[in-house]
């Protein structure tokens, strides 16, 4: 394994791994070591950086938009860390338009100018909210349903039929249509 990932120029998990066309991420120590870009089909790329020296020289690169964001939105120092912490997409929204530009991507363009793509970096993340996307609507289709108005909304409940003999009616409701019912859908 260790060879391998020599050949392929990874010798060192703790340094950044990435694609530096489309961003996307070596998880390193994390599982297994991606090799190549799964969107791109290149190889990934061991930069000099430590993961940690990587993600401090990108919030270099953000230096006093937090301000410009806080004063433009007009919210305190507490509010704009609350929306950061909520990862409220505002803030990005905001970012990008004082940065005029996505600033991950203007970041990943500054530190790879030859092999930065915007549009593989684009069209990765749309992927990426899709698989997102699909996969809640998964969840949520297979979440069980009231059988009358087909909310989720719905929980087990149980009525004491006779406690002396532990004998209890096992039923769901619906909270938003009220509906009691036997089986969810
Ligand atoms: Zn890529
Ligand atoms: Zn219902």
């Amino acid at each position: 394994m260790q060879k391998y990932l020599q050949e392929n120029g990874i010798d060192d998990l703790k340094k950044k791994i990435l694609c530096t066309r489309c961003g996307q991420e070596g998880n390193g120590l994390m599982g297994a070591v991606k090799i190549k870009c799964e969107y791109c089909n290149i190889p990934m790329v061991q930069t000099g950086y430590g993961i940690r020296e990587f993600a401090i020289l990108y919030n270099e690169s953000l230096e006093g938009v937090s301000l410009k964001v806080m004063d433009s939105m007009g919210i305190s120092e507490r509010e704009y860390q609350d929306m950061i912490r909520r990862r409220d997409p505002r803030i990005q929204d905001e970012m990008a338009r004082i940065k005029g530009g996505n600033p991950y991507a203007l970041f990943l363009k500054e530190q790879f100018p030859g092999n930065f793509n915007l549009t593989a970096f684009e069209s990765r993340n749309a992927q990426i909210k899709q698989e997102k996307e699909q996969k809640q609507r998964e969840i949520e289709s297979q979440k069980p349903r009231c059988p009358r108005c087909g909310s989720t909304d719905i929980k087990r409940n149980h009525r004491v039929i006779n406690s002396d003999i532990g004998l209890y009616e096992k039923y769901y409701i619906c909270y938003n249509c009220m509906n009691k019912f036997k089986r969810p859908r």
